[in-house]
């Protein structure tokens, strides 16, 4: 294609001219292979909150799918498209989540239920600053590719957080759009693109509780490494 000689790629591992992922680098990724609750951080069998974590909290999230460590072409990968919006990487990180993810009996199980994609939100100083906000960038592609729903707006972030902040500020951070019906919507997955301490999609899954939502999982494309 005519793009690709106006700007050629390279491997954003090995800088190897050709794609933004080359086959060997493709080779060396690292998946989550012991999933983990995302209310403890211990591992979990399929990322099932544990019932236990789960009693203490119920309206906390009810799972956890990550298919990819945050470490290497993939952290790579991550950084360069939060840096700038380029089309051709989403897709091509979107792709490989797909036939990944693809591999994960229990996302497969539970895409099948047809469940509603919602993306985490973004402040709009955020989405200024950044040029775009990559979990809908990502889910949209990636619900546009399994033809299941995607909810945008569904929930609002009006200020920005740190990894460091309280669970009171995450608390304070996250509206519902009370614009929005939640009637019949059962089963949710609240999408972003790393999965660090949590905070954000915890307080998401119990807005979207409190509303009568039954089952909330997070998904997201990696795993921080430091969590396993
Ligand atoms: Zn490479
Ligand atoms: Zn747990």
């Amino acid at each position: 294609m005519l793009k690709d000689l106006l700007f050629p790629k390279k491997c954003l591992s090995c800088q190897t001219w050709g794609d933004y992922l080359c086959p060997d680098c493709l080779n060396k990724l690292s998946l989550v292979k012991n999933p983990i609750c995302p209310v403890c951080f211990r591992p979990a069998r399929y990322g099932k909150t544990h019932p236990h974590c789960l009693k203490k909290d119920k309206n906390s999230l009810d799972g956890l799918i990550s298919i990819f460590l945050y470490k290497g072409i993939i952290k790579k990968a991550l950084l360069k498209l939060k840096k700038n919006y380029l089309k051709d990487l989403s897709s091509t990180l979107v792709e490989l989540f797909l036939s990944f993810g693809g591999e994960n009996k229990e996302l497969s199980r539970l895409i099948r239920r047809k469940p509603i994609f919602i993306p985490l939100p973004m402040t709009k100083k955020e989405i200024n600053y950044q040029g775009f906000n990559p979990h809908h960038l990502l889910g949209r592609l990636i619900t546009q590719n399994l033809g299941i729903p995607f909810l945008d707006q569904a929930i609002l972030k009006q200020a920005e957080l740190k990894e460091n902040s309280c669970f009171s500020e995450y608390n304070k951070a996250f509206l519902i759009n009370e614009k929005l019906s939640f009637k019949g919507v059962s089963e949710v997955f609240l999408f972003k693109d790393i999965f660090k301490n949590g905070r954000d999609l915890r307080v998401c899954a119990k807005l979207l509780k409190q509303k009568g939502v039954k089952k909330v999982w997070g998904l997201t494309l990696a795993l921080d490494s430091k969590k396993t």
